[in-house]
């Protein structure tokens, strides 16, 4: 028995990571599939107001392209000091500048807040789609801070300003984390484990 399950997601990192949370959860008999591996169609517009909206339209936009069973995510930052912002606006924060300028913006917006009151989370919302219209969601969330200026080399995004709450990184940002300690600990694992019963149906229909 085998199925198939397309990671629709065009940023190479966070595709990555979901293959390696897919991949350890160690489902047998699944095929996983990446963009790179169907024939390219339109990115849609992620015009959503929550993360779950804008999983869903990515979802359905790899299903209607390509008929097979699809599995989105949309993710952010909310910072607790900006009212849950940037959230469904993290990538495009900046207006469109890429990573470093979203960094450099957030480091100012939150220049004179003090330490107590830099909380924030990262957020993920996942969404496995079938051709049939059967969906299953997950959600995670991975809490922490924002510190004063970036550390650490890995991972993307707002990785070097974040420093989870979790006492196994003990201080070190995401950007510091190794790629296993981030996928053990990070909001899109806790989004995906919560998919790891449908994920096994569906290696179990073809
Ligand atoms: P999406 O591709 O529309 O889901 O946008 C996600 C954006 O949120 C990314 O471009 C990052 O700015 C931010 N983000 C989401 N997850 C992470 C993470 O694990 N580390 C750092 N930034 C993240």
């Amino acid at each position: 028995m085998t199925g198939t399950v397309l990671l629709a997601s065009n940023n190479a990192k966070k595709l990555a990571e979901l293959g390696r949370v897919v991949d350890a959860a160690g489902i047998e008999g699944l095929t996983i599939l990446g963009l790179g591996d169907v024939p390219s169609y339109p990115e849609p517009v992620e015009n959503g107001a929550t993360f779950e909206e804008n999983a869903l339209i990515k979802a359905r936009a790899a299903v209607a392209a390509t008929g097979l069973p699809s599995l989105a995510d949309d993710s952010g930052l909310t910072v607790d000091a900006l009212n849950g912002m940037p959230g469904v606006l993290s990538a495009r924060w900046s207006g469109g500048k890429g990573d470093e300028a979203n960094n450099d913006l957030l480091l100012a917006q939150l220049a004179d807040v003090p330490e107590a009151r830099r909380g924030a989370a990262f957020v993920s919302v996942c969404v496995l789609l079938t051709p049939e219209g059967e969906d299953a969601i997950g959600r995670g969330e991975w809490r922490g801070r924002i510190i004063a200026a970036r550390r650490g080399a890995n991972g993307f995004g707002y990785d070097p300003l974040f420093v989870p709450d979790d006492e196994l990184a003990a201080g070190r940002t995401s950007a510091e984390l190794t790629p296993g300690e981030k996928d053990s600990l990070s909001h899109r694992r806790k989004a995906l484990s919560r998919l790891v019963p449908a994920l096994r149906a569906l290696a179990a229909t073809d």
